[in-house]
């Protein structure tokens, strides 16, 4: 007999209808005999719905607060999907993150579990009921309460699996498995069977929202089992995150397709080009609690002067262009020109590390799509470019056709 931690999204408790159909799954498992720990989601759409409440009030609400509304979601599945096992004959009970003793950091809307008290939990298991927790939330030391940044629950689910030393944990969502890409934007995607947690942190980190990047980085922390499944159709066996693939020599080139539309570029034009203008543009960034993600810094000819470009979430970029003002003004420089229109698409595979020219394919690929390349970052697995957005889509299923990613004609 196993343990089970089965973490159920938005889509898959939208509607009491799919709660319903969750419920059946869950009692499906304890029936074969298993202990079932479930985390769930907000239904979907509510977690964005309380956020434009908060906005009608407030862009930059109060992060203490913006916890407080949001955890909301929550808390309704849990008691809705709870309900519906005990009516099926199935004894289950619902706690919210702060009940379990989830422990989280204060960075709110952001915040990082630090512990979880599991004992309430196993006692539950021990006394043969469900425990259906609500994910995505938890309290710092002083009880406020926080959440764990958007697709947080996945992070919950992988967190308890840890905690109660799971057997598996396993991510049930609209999709049966990790594909090579998003398969929404590219119907010849392929699912994976297994995918290794670096690869997976990669494709996480670079946009694909199937798994949030935290819930990876604890998988591979604590060497928790995670696999990706359908919570619609019963088949199939999903997507293992692995630590390792185990045979290398078969490590394809290029694994999966990640991209995101949302980015923003700023450049800083005409920056004098001495030491510490980097610095000087990105500190009160930073300050200011914006995360930068690609950086780009061109001399002029003359060599006196410095066009500095980044990116950053388009979230932040009013915020960043604001900033920029005063550094600018500060620097002497030239002026601020910015594009809110962009995209980042990024190939992602361990087998990069062993293979020279994929960028000048992938640079190759795009250029014959007539798509003009406008910033570009590399590491050892990963190449990103940064496009303008409306060819997102064109530049992932080019890419993902000619580095061999397309699944077979059915
Ligand atoms: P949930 O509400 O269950 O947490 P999400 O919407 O957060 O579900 O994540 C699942 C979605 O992730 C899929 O519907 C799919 O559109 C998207 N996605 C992006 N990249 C991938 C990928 N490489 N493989 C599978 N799904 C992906
Ligand atoms: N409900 C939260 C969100 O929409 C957390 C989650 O779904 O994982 O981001
Ligand atoms: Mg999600």
């Amino acid at each position: 007999m196993a343990l089970y931690v089965q973490k159920f999204g938005g889509t898959s408790v939208g509607s009491i209808e799919r709660i319903k159909a969750v419920a059946e799954k869950v009692k499906g498992y304890r029936a074969e005999g298993h202990d079932v720990v479930v985390v769930v989601s907000a239904m979907s759409g509510e977690t964005n719905r309380l956020i434009a409440l908060a906005h009608e009030i407030n862009e930059d609400p109060t992060p203490r607060e913006m916890d407080m509304l949001v955890s909301t979601g929550e808390q309704v599945t849990i008691a809705l999907l709870s309900m519906t096992l005990n009516t099926i004959g199935c004894p289950a009970v619902s706690y919210t993150g702060p009940q379990v003793s989830i422990t989280t950091d204060s960075s709110h809307t952001k915040a990082r579990i630090k512990q979880i008290d599991d004992q309430k939990i196993r006692n539950d298991l021990k006394e043969g009921r469900v425990v259906v927790v609500a994910g995505f939330q938890g309290a710092d030391e002083n009880g406020n309460i926080t959440t764990l940044g958007r697709g947080g629950s996945d992070t919950t689910g992988v967190a308890l699996a840890a905690a109660l030393k799971a057997d598996e944990c396993q991510i049930f969502t609209d999709v049966d498995g990790v594909y090579t890409t998003d398969p929404r934007v590219c119907s010849k995607a392929k699912r994976l069977e297994t995918i290794t947690v670096e690869e997976m942190l990669e494709l996480a980190s670079l946009g694909s929202k199937v798994l949030q990047i935290r819930s990876v980085e604890f998988a591979g922390k604590y060497n928790v089992p995670l696999r990706v499944l359908s919570s619609f159709d019963d088949q199939g066996p999903g997507t293992l995150i692995v630590a390792e693939e185990t045979n290398e020599m078969e490590d394809p080139l290029i694994s999966g397709i990640a991209f995101t539309a949302n980015e923003a570029k700023l450049t800083v034009l005409n920056a004098p080009d001495v030491p510490g203008v980097a610095s000087k543009i990105l500190g009160p960034i930073g300050a200011a609690n914006i995360e930068v993600d690609m950086i780009v810094q061109n001399v002029a000819p003359d060599g006196k002067t410095t066009d500095f470009t980044f990116t950053v979430s388009r979230g932040d970029y009013k915020k960043a262009q604001a900033v920029l003002e005063g550094v600018v003004a500060e620097l002497g420089a030239g002026e601020i020109s910015g594009d809110n229109a962009i995209a980042k698409v990024s190939l992602v595979g361990v087998g990069m590390r062993s293979h020279a020219g994929v960028a000048s394919k992938m640079f190759q690929v795009l250029s014959d799509e007539g798509i003009n390349i406008r910033m570009v970052s590399t590491s050892e697995i990963k190449i990103s470019v940064v496009i303008d957005e409306k060819f997102m889509e064109l530049a992932v299923r080019a890419l993902h056709t000619a580095f061999g990613l397309d699944k077979e004609e059915e």
